[in-house]
């Protein structure tokens, strides 16, 4: 049974001087641009995302091949893609129906999107060209995080999935004001 729990907010154990309340996000000029690997599968995103945020579950673990996914909500509509996908559907964490798409010829991940019709989808972010801007507000499903994997402690954090993603964007947008 999957069990919500509230998300952890700001904490500080004990004062730290010269550190912002939250972190400071720099956000890059838009449109960003990313892809698959192979270059088969090319997209262009012309509007900052809702959020961002690093996913620790073991099925983003498997489907990264590495330690979390990072998962960065946009809204479709400022989303272009070319050339073609495939897809898979799964049952995420969360327990709803995800379709999952990537490059055939590749294999990279891209994209999942609830099944349901939405507004919004998530890009995996590391499918980006530029990386180096990205900062997650928040981990969630750390209670199977790997072990060598540290969380700052100011951080954000769900010990499964969180019932909304409320704190998260918030805390983006205090991220994101940080920054300006
Ligand atoms: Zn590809
Ligand atoms: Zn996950």
């Amino acid at each position: 049974m999957l069990t919500s729990c509230a998300l952890v907010s700001w904490q500080q154990a004990a004062p730290m001087t010269g550190i912002p309340s939250s972190p400071t996000l720099s956000l890059p000029a838009f449109p960003q641009t990313g892809g698959c690997q192979c270059g088969q599968v090319r997209y262009r995103l012309t509007a900052p995302p809702f959020v961002l945020y690093a996913c620790h579950c073991t099925s983003c673990q498997k489907q990264s091949g590495s330690a979390f996914g990072l998962s960065l909500w946009v809204r479709k509509n400022d989303l272009h893609v070319s050339g073609s996908l495939s897809s898979m559907q799964r049952i995420a964490g969360s327990g709803k129906r995800v379709t999952c798409e990537f490059c055939p010829e590749c294999g990279t991940r891209l994209f999942h999107t609830r099944a349901r019709p939405g507004q919004t989808l998530n890009i995996r972010a590391g499918s980006l060209d530029e990386t180096g801007w990205l900062v997650p507000a928040g981990h969630i499903w750390t209670r199977s995080k790997q072990g060598w994997v540290e969380i700052p402690r100011d951080a954000l954090t769900c010990e499964t999935q969180p019932e909304n993603y409320d704190a998260l964007t918030a805390r983006w947008q205090e991220m994101m004001q940080n920054g300006a």
